[in-house]
């Protein structure tokens, strides 16, 4: 089932998760484990983040640059395949611009068809240094708008080259939004009009970065529907488990803290892990109270704390 059917026709709150590849070389249970742990919770969907390949760009002694690559992690695809089939749980298949042609794009949109899944996020991805050399022959999106509009393009079954007896793919497209703005937009303003630029390409839902105070989100909402946005606004939450995590979270996805929390957690650095059970189980309340569409959890590869959270609502 799409994602927006899934909001559409929910009597009861939703939840859904989104779980990250396991390292190259580990095996898949590292992921068929964390859906196990998330199973009892009745995910709604689960979303599985697709990730560019990482380089660094080393001067030699004879004044070359060599590139060497030092972080990939595919899998992406197969993983959804496996979740949706064995466990048959909807999954949501992230899709990047960066990395990726958009050759590479449409037969990764025609697999995933095959696999009988249809729902996918489109997002532009940050690059980590990574210059991939693009053959002159091959086209490539940049914003995630523009991939958007590809997939809408092959909804309505044209392909980049005028294959025979090609048939429309059948996708319902979310896109990131930024409750606390995009780190490169120059103010909050046009972060939504080029949000608002992804959803009149044809995205059907957004999903929000995380956020730890909920008046961030309800503000994002106004602001969304006030700019013309109408499509469900889904809140991102996560589970904070340590004090290291309040400089490295921001530093990685610039979010901010309320001060009762940092209070709260610097102060008592050993109940870390329960204060942020505490904490995500006030945001969900909540955001629940406020009828929010489903409220998705960045589980990334370890469900313990999530799972905790999503008990008590049930
Ligand atoms: P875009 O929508 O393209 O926006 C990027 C920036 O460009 C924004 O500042 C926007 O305001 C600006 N912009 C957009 N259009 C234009 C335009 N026409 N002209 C000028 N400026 C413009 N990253 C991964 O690598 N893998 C993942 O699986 C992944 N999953 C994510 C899931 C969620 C729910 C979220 C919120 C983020 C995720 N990310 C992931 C991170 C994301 O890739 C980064 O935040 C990235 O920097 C932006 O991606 P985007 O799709 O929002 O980009």
């Amino acid at each position: 089932m799409k994602v927006t059917e899934h909001i559409d026709k929910a009597t009861s709150p939703l939840f859904s998760f989104e779980i990250v590849p396991p390292p190259r070389g580990k095996t898949l249970k590292a992921a068929t484990d964390v859906v196990e742990q998330l199973l009892p919770h009745n995910p709604a969907w689960i979303d599985v983040t697709a990730h560019p390949s990482g380089a660094y760009y080393n001067e030699m002694p004879d004044g070359t640059v060599e590139r060497k690559i030092y972080k990939k992690r595919p899998g992406t695809i197969g993983i959804c395949g496996v979740i949706q089939n064995r466990f048959k749980i909807d999954t949501v298949t992230h899709l990047l611009t960066q990395g990726f042609t958009q050759e590479e794009t449409e037969d990764a949109l025609i697999e995933l068809n095959y696999l009988g899944i249809h729902n996918v996020l489109a997002l532009r991805g940050d690059g980590l240094n990574y210059n991939k050399k693009y053959a002159k022959d091959r086209s490539r999106n940049f914003y995630a708008s523009d991939l958007v509009k590809q997939i809408n393009q092959l909804k309505e079954g044209v392909y980049l080259d005028d294959i025979n007896n090609s048939l429309p793919l059948d996708f319902t497209i979310g896109v990131a939004g930024y409750p606390e703005k995009h780190f490169e937009a120059p103010n909050m303003k046009m972060d939504i009009k080029y949000l608002k630029d992804k959803v009149d390409a044809g995205a059907d839902y957004i999903v929000t970065q995380m956020f730890f105070n909920n008046d961030a989100y309800f503000k994002f909402v106004d602001m969304c529907r006030e700019a013309g946005i109408t499509c469900p606004i889904v809140p991102g939450l996560k589970v904070l488990k340590n004090v290291k995590q309040l400089t490295t979270v921001p530093r990685h996805f610039y979010v901010d803290f309320p001060d009762d929390f940092v209070n709260e957690m610097t102060e008592n650095p050993d109940n870390a892990e329960e204060i942020g059970i505490r904490w995500a189980m006030k945001q969900t309340e909540e955001l629940m109270a406020a009828n929010v569409p489903s409220v998705h959890f960045y589980v990334m590869n370890d469900a313990k704390n999530v799972s905790t959270v999503v008990k008590k609502f049930f």
